[in-house]
């Protein structure tokens, strides 16, 4: 039996022969084209309308998340300013592949100016890019393989979303990559799908096609060869997993009373189900830039009222994250002053509302209105990327002025962290927005897939700085929750809880095993398992003292 460890991002276990998928699409050559340029222009368009039309139809036969992704991505092949500049490519000379591939390096750029939304991955962009390329160049299409084996883990470099659709859980029992990382696409359309999963897992690929293995998606552990008793001990865990979740209902608490409730991060109206399905208590983040990523002017003030109202009706307590623009999530009518080198380090989230103070006054106008009649707690409006105390006065000044009462911050920028004691004199709640805060803190575009790795919420830098803004608030008596996707990790909330958060927000799907884990341990053990984790030098490190320090993991099968 060898073992190799990566990040279980999906819990299960799966026990299959394994198909590796490979194949990856060669860069086109820059050689000048000397044949027909129309006919080569009129190729390369069809390849890109082949591709969204194949995208649109994974879409439609896999709904859910995964259809919003997959839609995302047909738009991205569809994108009129693309088409304009792969035309311009080859009357320039180059060839349809070339030209495709040339062009998607402007692509995220192109999109921002009209209007559509790129899904947030760098992988979900080169897949597209990667089907084009491989139709136009005549390899085949880089994907799943067609495994007829009954049950068989996928090992690969990197999965991305429009693969992961296809995938038949009834036959593909786990899947493994060697890159990828916790707040990936992959990892969330993995839980949602509930496919046990495992990322970067460093090795995996030196497992040779057709080996059997053992994949853990609690543990992160990939096992070659694994005898019966291995395979007996993982399926136990299971077991004792789907128990513990299946007991484990009510609200979020720890096994001796102490409250954390579990809310649900929320895009609009259609998530309002698979929340109440999955017992949250609320919702932690509404994105409500979510309902707007294909508008080109302001929606109007109904059109809002609408949306919110449906959410605040669906829920006791509801935190509305005004619109988030600009990076990976540019809105048309939002637009920054310039192009930007860095658009992450540029305007975005309440650095473009003050340059947009209408829109700003618009939003808060309309969700006051949409709380009318309803118990005055249970509007909280939050703004994201805010860095210091005075940003954070402006926002709460706004807030006020429109009659909402609750104003909070997200902590995503690490010098708002840093000084949240400065910053909780002038809100009434934080709420730590770790995807972005990891990204700042570690210097890691979370947008590059190949470093998504390095955006791992257990290294310690994290935890410290995590820790530092929850002390900041429980001495200014104010709330600090995490909406960040670390909050699904079972492991990791109870460790949050122990760091002194006040609620955990995540997708809807990772809800059950967050309550179970909660429930199954002392606030006490919270308690030590996060001073346990801080204690540690590596993220590796800090999750395997955490784990030590949370007995009844074991029992859960975690
Ligand atoms: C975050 O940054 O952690 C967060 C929850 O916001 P988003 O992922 O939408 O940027
Ligand atoms: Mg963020």
């Amino acid at each position: 039996m060898r073992e190799f460890t990566g990040t279980g991002v999906s819990p299960g276990v799966g026990v299959g022969r394994v198909r590796v998928m490979t194949g990856t699409v060669p860069v086109p050559p820059a050689e000048p084209f000397t044949g027909d340029r129309v006919a080569e222009t009129a190729r390369a368009l069809a390849a890109l309308e082949d591709v969204a039309r194949e995208l649109e139809s994974r879409a439609a036969a896999a709904g859910g998340e995964t259809h919003d992704v997959l839609a995302a991505q047909a738009l991205m092949a569809r994108d009129p300013d693309l088409a304009g500049e792969v035309t311009v490519g080859v009357s320039a000379g180059l060839s349809a592949a070339r030209a495709v591939y040339e062009s998607f390096g402007f692509y995220r750029e192109l999109l921002g100016g009209s209007g559509a939304y790129i899904s947030a991955r760098v992988a979900d962009l080169d897949d597209v890019r990667d089907r084009t390329v491989a139709r136009l160049m005549a390899f085949a299409v880089p994907g799943v393989p067609d495994a007829d084996d009954e049950h068989y883990v996928l090992i690969t470099q990197d999965l991305a979303p429009a693969d992961l659709a296809l995938l038949d859980p009834e036959r593909c029992v786990a899947f493994v990559t060697e890159e990828g990382g916790p707040i990936g696409h992959t990892a969330i359309l993995a839980r949602a799908m509930g496919i046990p999963a495992i990322v970067a897992c460093a090795g995996a690929l030196e497992v040779p096609d057709g080996a059997y293995v053992l994949a853990d998606g609690a543990s992160g552990t990939l096992v070659l060869d694994p005898d019966p008793a291995r395979i007996e001990r993982a399926r136990a865990a299971e077991k004792a997993r789907a128990e513990a979740v299946g007991s484990a209902a009510g609200p979020g608490r720890t096994k001796d009373g102490w409250s954390v409730p579990l809310l649900a991060n929320v895009g609009g109206p259609k998530d309002i189900q698979p929340a109440l399905d999955n017992g949250a208590e609320g919702v932690g983040l509404f994105r409500s830039e979510y309902l707007f990523l294909d508008e080109a002017v302001p929606p109007s003030e109904e059109q809002q009222i609408a949306a919110y109202r449906a959410v605040l009706e669906a829920f006791p307590r509801v935190v509305v994250r005004v619109l988030d623009a600009g990076a990976d999530k540019p809105l048309s009518f939002l637009p920054p002053a310039a192009v930007e080198p860095n658009p992450a380090l540029g305007e975005r989230g309440l650095r473009l509302l003050r340059r947009h103070p209408d829109v700003l006054r618009g939003q808060l106008r309309a969700l006051a209105k949409a709380a009318e009649g309803l118990p005055a707690d249970r509007l909280r409006v939050m703004a994201p990327m805010v860095t210091d105390a005075e940003e954070a006065r402006v926002f709460t000044r706004a807030c006020r002025e429109a009659g909402i009462q609750q104003a909070g911050i997200m902590i995503e920028v690490p010098a708002a962290a840093v000084r949240a004691h400065d910053i909780a004199e002038e809100v009434d709640f934080f709420s730590l927005g770790t995807n972005d805060l990891a990204q700042y803190v570690f210097a890691v575009d979370r947008q590059v897939s190949s470093l998504t790795r390095l955006q791992n919420p257990w290294r310690p830098a994290l935890l410290d700085l995590m820790a530092h803004a929850a002390k900041a608030a429980t001495e200014a008596g104010k709330g600090c929750g995490v909406c960040g996707e670390a909050a699904a990790d079972p492991v990791m909330a109870c460790v949050l809880a122990g760091l002194g958060v006040t609620s955990l927000s995540m997708s809807s799907p990772s809800l059950p095993l967050v309550r179970a884990a909660l429930a199954a341990h002392t606030y006490a053990e919270c308690q030590e398992a996060a001073r346990a984790a801080r204690a540690a030098r590596t993220a590796g490190a800090a999750r395997a003292a955490a784990r030590s320090a949370l007995p009844a993991l074991e029992t859960l099968g975690l």
